[in-house]
């Protein structure tokens, strides 16, 4: 393998410094590669040093969100929280970064803006937004799902004289609203996350609803002592549950039977146990069917309406809180602490803006088709350009020059999730067609450099450069991929995991929602198969082919 020098060779670029790259360098740096991360934010952390709004926290158990490849690491840490904070999940990667040190590699505030694959030398040139360039074998994007944050183009918004926020992109420097009017804009997970918060501040809080979403009580506690003991002691088999899971999620037994088999009343008991649980899996979880059968999701969704009903004193307020869009499920189900509740504030307003749209930002606030709200800040929850997002935004060019942004032009295609045709050497930390948003990401990262590993030793023992997807293998993935999807109820509902949150984006279902554990097991099998799909060769018979 290369050694690296001053000249800014390396065996593999990782681009990205959250979960998955920061595992990636740990892990290719351990198989003696020599490792350049970058990483445009000053720091380790991805999402969790960019999303640094009030109430930001995770939705999967912490003991569950945490890297697993590492007992020690695992046995001593403390998680505060059953849903730790951004700031406590930043502090578990900063002491990640630390422990391994890991930002001896890792070039902060440092943009990829291209990649060049050079068919002749079987390499990439990886261009920086501080002009330089620096090649290597492998490239390994670990860009993020969600790391492109998205700013409506609302007509105006240049004009507004108060402050505005986007949640994904929030000041390091906590903000305050005491006492201030506030827009919020946007009611996903992040919004949802941020109200009760910001209403704890605010003198006026307006939220912009144009979707309602569901939203579960998180049921979150403190971790004492005792508790935290229990759950190491059982962290092997909570690690082991999680790999056979649809989600990565481990802790939750199976469900048996579909919800359309339960009396109404068993129907009932059940939700509500694992309403009281907490966590949207375990809810989800409750019976076979619940994402596959619009009947059987009927009767989770009539559960939930009914909870919000109960819990928002207006009629008004709370019929439009209810969603009536879409399944439940089949968007990001979202996880709060006392979100339905914030509407009983005698200063908190929801606003309807799908029977009344937003025309614009205003030097004042903003202004719907009906009316004008006066606001002296704004944030906008108003999400990503998702999944592909990240990788669209760099000039990525594989064999002959050809664009990613020009293959994925209907949509993105790859094997695996993971590889793309035409595209050597070139590694996609949960891409589009894996598992990804649909599963644990932190688990989800692990599986996948694990097995970007897999391959460059596979590469060593058989004395080869280069490794790529055939056509046909990411033909029948792609195939694959959609074929679940429309399995499910999932392509029912608009979503950012079809795209259908940026305008002109193709619309595609991208995730793999066969589930984690099914998805593990064929990359194992393939592994096992010899690289099934995959081919090899030396760089010189690249530069012929
Ligand atoms: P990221 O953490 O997104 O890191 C990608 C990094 O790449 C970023 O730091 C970005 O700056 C950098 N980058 C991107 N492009 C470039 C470039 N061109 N040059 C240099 N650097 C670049 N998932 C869960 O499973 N459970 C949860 O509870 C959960 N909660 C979430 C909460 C929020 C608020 C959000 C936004 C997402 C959440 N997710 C959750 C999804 C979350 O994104 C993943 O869990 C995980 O953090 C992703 O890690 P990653 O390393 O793959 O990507
Ligand atoms: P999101 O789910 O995409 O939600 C964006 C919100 O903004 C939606 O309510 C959307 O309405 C609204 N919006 C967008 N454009 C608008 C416009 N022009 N006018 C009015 N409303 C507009 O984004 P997010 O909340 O940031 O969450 C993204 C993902 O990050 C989540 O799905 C989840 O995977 C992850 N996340 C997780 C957590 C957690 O609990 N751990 C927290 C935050 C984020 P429409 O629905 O009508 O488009």
């Amino acid at each position: 393998m290369a050694q690296q020098d001053n000249t800014g060779t390396f065996d593999a670029i990782v681009v990205g410094a959250g979960f998955g790259g920061l595992y990636a360098l740990h892990k290719l740096r351990g198989a003696g590669l020599t490792v350049r991360v970058f990483e445009a934010g000053s720091d380790v952390g991805g999402t969790w040093f960019w999303n640094r709004y009030p109430g930001a926290r995770c939705d999967v158990d912490s003991v569950a969100y945490s890297y697993s490849f590492d007992e020690n690491l695992q046995q001593e840490w403390n998680w505060p929280e059953r849903f730790s904070t951004q700031a406590d999940i930043l502090a578990y990667q900063n002491h990640v970064a630390e422990r391994f040190d890991l930002r001896k590699d890792i070039r902060f505030n440092t943009r990829v803006t291209s990649a060049t694959f050079d068919e002749g030398t079987g390499t990439w040139t990886v261009g920086t937004d501080d002009g330089k360039t620096y090649k290597s074998k492998f490239c390994v994007m670990a860009t993020g799902n969600l790391s492109l944050p998205r700013v409506p183009d609302f007509k105006g918004l240049e004009s507004f004289k108060g402050r505005w926020f986007h949640t994904g992109q929030w000041p390091h420097e906590p903000v305050d609203f005491t006492g201030r009017r506030v827009g919020v804009i946007g009611t996903g997970s992040s919004g949802i996350q941020a109200i009760p918060i910001i209403a704890e501040q605010a003198s006026q809080l307006y939220v912009f609803q144009r979707t309602a979403n569901f939203s579960l009580a998180a049921q979150n506690h403190a971790l004492d002592e005792e508790m935290r003991k229990k759950q190491k002691a059982g962290y092997s088999q909570l690690r082991e549950e999680a790999q056979g899971t649809p989600f990565g999620i481990g802790g939750h037994p199976p469900p048996t039977k579909s919800a359309l088999d339960d009396t109404p009343e068993a129907r009932e008991a059940m939700y509500e146990k694992n309403w009281k649980m907490g966590g949207s899996v375990r809810f989800l979880y409750s019976y076979t069917d619940l994402l596959t059968n619009k009947a059987a999701n009927d009767t989770a969704a009539d559960f939930v309406r009914k909870k919000i009903r109960e819990t928002v004193k207006d009629p008004k307020t709370a019929e439009l809180l209810c969603p009536n869009t879409h399944p439940i499920g089949a968007k990001r189900l979202c996880l709060d602490t006392n979100y339905y509740q914030t509407y009983n504030l005698p200063h908190v307003k929801l606003v309807d803006v799908r029977a009344n749209p937003i025309v614009e930002i205003t030097p004042k606030g903003v202004k719907t088709t009906d009316a004008d709200y006066e606001v002296d800040d704004i944030v906008f929850a108003t999400g990503y350009d998702a999944i592909t997002g990240a990788l669209r935004d760099i000039d990525i060019r594989g064999r002959d020059g050809l664009a990613l942004k020009e293959k994925w032009s209907h949509g993105p295609r790859t094997y695996l999730g993971l590889m793309t045709v035409g595209f050597p050497n070139f590694f996609i930390l949960t891409g589009p067609g894996s598992p990804s948003v649909k599963s644990n990401m932190v688990v989800a990262n692990e599986q996948h450099v694990n097995l970007v590993l897999a391959h460059i030793e596979n590469l060593r023992k058989t004395g080869n450069d280069i490794v790529e997807p055939v056509p046909q293998a990411e033909d029948e993935w792609v195939e694959h991929v959609n074929q679940v999807a429309n399995s499910t109820l999932y392509p029912t509902a608009e979503s950012w995991y079809l795209g259908s949150n940026i305008p002109g984006k193709p619309r595609v279902f991208m995730p793999y929602v066969g589930g984690f554990h099914k998805y593990r097991e064929k990359c194992e099998q393939i592994v096992a198969e010899g690289f099934r799909g995959f081919k090899t060769s030396r760089a010189q018979e690249t530069a012929k082919n």
